[in-house]
């Protein structure tokens, strides 16, 4: 479908919570659905050895009861899987697990960079070949390990190799390890549950399992949970860089991200997108989930009603849509569809998360003059996207961001739309209530704090 970029990946890991760790595990990884709709998959530890199960799909048809019944233990670590780099094959889908089945690992995020981590490898003699970057990252950890080297030790020999973005939980038949890089890119979750100890990528999965959410796993911290509780290792200076898409579009509203209430967020992006263009207009209309919060507070903030007049199609993932043209020709219509008696006659103020390719904008704009709108004016509760991400989301290469090679107007032309208004970058800021500094704002900005090696070259900055 066209609106589809690549969505980042989901991690969940259970430490000592009770027999059947894997029981939790399906929930935890249910409630992260939204972060990976590939593949899914659960490895578990009695104690004694790793168990596996994985397929291709979503959560509910990739877990059966036998399958549940199969991975007896009381540590679990799970994944679901969106693929970045790598493709989106069943040899990829994770949690990472070799033959030996010594260690399981489930990573989010992504490495720009791997020549240091494959030279390693080469170098040892431990590369399988058609690896992909969280593979390689096991296999190093692995390769340590086999030399002697303690979970922990050679997560840490094996740190320096990673050049990217990762949340990375790995695990034994006794622990579990969380890592984090050294700007904490993707999000990364404690929680105190049954006591036991529970890793998660949102705090949305801790929520549903009932965990307490006791902190964050730290940028360039590796904590293991393990006989001894939870120990803490500072492998590198960290220095917090949370991809600030996270807050605009990836994260479920009731997770918490640097302390910030994801839901609470949007709305205030909202309520700045209301103070830096006001239009007037009879009825503002979200662009269902994600833009439903800055859409509330951009009518609170300016009087006008709010009404849903797109209905969404919950059930459509891109999983089962193998997109043949009858199919991309409904485009958006398979996901949205809309309501006319809401929009006719109407000046309609619509808000959307993000325009990345704008191809949604211009379905939904046709949509809504087909419906009877008199005036459409476009609001998008972020800055213009005009750089490609290498950390963990598979947005389109720049030539295929709308705003890399368009001005704002001629988007509003290409899309059709009265008039076109994106939330500024200081905006933005402002409304996290955060430092600037405290965010990897490379899609907007183009700063990328972690090397991203040659593929630099393929990109035009300031645009
Ligand atoms: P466009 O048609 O401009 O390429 O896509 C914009 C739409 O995609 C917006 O409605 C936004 O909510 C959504 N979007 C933004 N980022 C992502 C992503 O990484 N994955 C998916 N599936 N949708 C995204
Ligand atoms: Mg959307």
């Amino acid at each position: 479908m066209s609106a589809e970029i690549g969505e980042k990946c989901a991690v969940v890991g259970l430490y000592d919570v009770g027999l059947a760790a894997a029981r939790l595990a399906v929930p935890a990884l249910w409630s992260l659905q939204h972060r990976g709709q590939e593949s899914s998959g659960i490895v578990v530890s009695d104690g004694e050895m790793l168990r596996a199960h994985r397929g291709m799909g979503l959560v509910a048809r990739v877990y059966e009861e036998k399958d549940i019944d199969a991975l007896p233990g009381s540590i679990a670590l799970g994944h679901n899987r969106y693929s970045t780099d790598g493709g989106s094959t069943v040899d990829h889908v994770q949690p990472v697990v070799r033959e030996d089945m010594l260690v399981a690992s489930a990573h989010n995020g992504n490495l720009p960079v791997t020549d240091a981590l494959r030279d390693f490898l080469m170098e040892h003699d431990a590369l399988i070949s058609g690896s992909n970057d969280s593979e390689m990252m096991t296999d190093a950890i692995r390769y340590h390990m086999s030399r002697g080297a303690s979970l922990e030790e050679a997560i840490i020999e094996s740190f320096p190799l990673f050049t990217g973005a990762f949340s990375f939980l790995v695990m034994t038949k006794d622990k579990i390890a969380a890592v984090r890089d050294q700007f904490g890119i993707r999000p990364l979750s404690i929680g105190r549950i049954n006591g036991g100890y529970m890793f998660a990528s949102e705090t949305c999965a801790l929520n549903t399992l009932q965990a307490k959410h006791l902190r964050d796993v730290q940028p360039g911290e590796l904590v293991i949970a393990g006989q001894d509780g939870l120990r803490s290792f500072e492998i590198a200076t960290g220095k917090q860089k949370l991809d600030i898409f996270e807050l605009v579009y990836f994260a479920r509203p009731d997770s918490v991200l640097l302390g910030k209430r994801v839901n609470e967020v949007r709305r205030n992006f909202g309520f700045h997108l209301a103070d830096e263009h006001s239009i007037k207009a009879d009825v503002v209309i979200p662009i269902p989930d994600s833009a439903i919060p800055a859409a509330e507070g951009y009518s609170e903030k300016t009087g006008i009603p709010l009404r849903h007049g797109f209905a969404k199609n919950r059930y459509i993932h891109r999983t089962f849509i193998q997109p043949d043209q009858r199919l991309r020709e409904m485009g958006v219509r398979l996901k949205l569809d809309i309501i006319p008696e809401v929009v006719a006659g109407k000046r309609v103020v619509i808000v959307d998360d993000s325009i990345v390719r704008a191809t949604t904008a211009r379905d939904l704009v046709s949509m809504l003059r087909g419906a009877g709108a008199i005036e459409v004016h476009f609001m998008v509760s972020s800055p213009p996207v005009k750089y490609p991400d290498f950390y963990g989301i598979d947005t389109p290469n720049q030539s295929k961001l709308a705003a890399a090679h368009m001005s704002i107007e001629e988007i509003r032309k290409s899309i059709g739309a009265n008039s076109l208004h994106y939330l500024s970058y200081e905006g933005l800021i402002k409304a996290t209530g955060l430092p600037e500094d405290v965010f990897c704002t490379s899609c907007f900005t183009g700063n990328y704090p972690i090397d991203i090696g040659v593929k630099r070259e393929g990109i035009i900055f300031h645009v």
